[in-house]
């Protein structure tokens, strides 16, 4: 096990025969090995340093009913909302004075959101704050929609892949097609976003096979960032009753994720901070550099509830900012508040 995981550390790449019997036969011993490794990669290539984006989730209104998702279109328990122009820019506005260099956009997929109205956000983002980048994460759009937002001045786009099984993909995505999903991210690829992939750990049905796909899809795409976490069963969803993904496993993606893509940007995320209180901590301990505060308006946090339990529903932006500066320090890191662009990365 041992010089697998040097192999994977030298070379990040394992075969898929290799990289399922990592998988499946590591023990705990082994684990703390790979998370070592793990961390070595995080310090050559970022240092010590955690990057922070400020989320915005400006609507909880979705055409999708994604299983899984606690604000899939046919939950009639949630309480939907929408972010005005003037809300977006004042959660902005906020975030810009307590440092942040990046806005992150996200929300259901909302067509009360046309293509510009988004363009105008993005402008009006760009426009206010010179030297900030912008995130969107609005799921999937056409390639003239989304070469529009880029045109708009957006810089980076997330659009997890979800599972990279294509059997389980479509048993979680009604009327939803697996194929377009991953044509959007080469799409966006193709226009010149830093793209971020990424899957969720523990859903119901997903085996150890399913993670070997989505590492190998992870590496073939190679894109700047990748967004994982648990999955967490939301009350309202038909998945009600099922167990949650755990601390370990997606600790251990985490950690493989660093080893297949040493200069990827790797979020801890709320949902990872939200199964375990120190979740985000051993996440930036396995290799994650991203944390991503949340800027919404405190008065729509626990709207934007994508599972059960989720984290600092209560907290003001800059209690957020203060909170995780505090963690990450503890944990052993240092914040760093510029764009945090992707090292390989030059805007076309
Ligand atoms: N509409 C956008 C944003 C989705 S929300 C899009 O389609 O990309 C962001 C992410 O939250 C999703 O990609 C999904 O991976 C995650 N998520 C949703 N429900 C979840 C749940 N119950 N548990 C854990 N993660 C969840």
């Amino acid at each position: 096990m041992k010089k697998l995981i040097d192999k994977l550390y030298k070379e990040n790449y394992l075969d898929k025969t290799e990289l399922f019997y990592l998988i499946n036969n590591i023990n705990e011993k082994d684990k703390e090995y790979l998370i070592q490794r793990a961390h070595e990669t995080r310090m050559k290539v970022y240092g010590s340093t955690v990057f922070m984006r400020g989320l915005v989730e400006f609507t909880n209104y979705c055409k999708r009913n994604c299983v899984y998702c606690g604000i899939r279109s046919s939950n009639k328990n949630s309480d939907r909302y929408r972010l005005s122009l003037e809300d977006i820019m004042s959660a902005c506005e906020e975030g810009n004075r307590l440092g942040y260099k990046t806005f992150v956009l996200q929300g259901g997929e909302d067509d009360y959101y046309t293509d510009e109205k988004i363009v105008d956000i993005v402008s009006e983002i760009k426009d206010r704050f010179k030297t900030s980048a912008v995130t969107l994460s609005i799921g999937e759009k056409s390639y003239e929609s989304y070469r529009k937002y880029y045109e708009a001045g957006a810089d980076r786009y997330l659009l997890r892949h979800e599972t990279a099984s294509k059997e389980l993909y479509e048993k979680l995505h009604p009327n939803s097609s697996f194929e377009n999903r991953r044509e959007c991210l080469w799409n966006l690829k193709k226009i010149g976003y830093q793209v971020g992939a990424g899957f969720m750990v523990g859903l119901p049905g997903q085996t150890k096979e399913d993670y070997v796909k989505d590492m190998h899809f992870l590496k073939e795409l190679n894109p700047e960032m990748v967004g994982i976490g648990p999955f967490i069963s939301h009350k309202d969803t038909p998945l009600r009753n099922e167990k949650n993904g755990t601390l370990e496993e997606t600790i251990l993606m985490l950690a493989l994720i660093r080893l297949f893509l040493p200069e990827v940007l790797l979020p801890a995320t709320t949902a990872l901070g939200t199964i375990d209180p120190v979740g985000r901590e051993k996440g930036l301990k396995a290799g994650a550099n991203v944390v991503m505060p949340n800027l919404s308006p405190t008065s729509v946090r626990e709207k934007y509830s994508l599972y059960n339990g989720k984290i600092c529903t209560g907290d003001e932006a800059a209690e957020c900012r203060r909170c995780i500066e505090g963690r990450i320090n503890r944990a052993g890191f240092c914040v760093d508040m510029s764009r945090g662009d992707n090292i390989n990365w030059r805007r076309k």
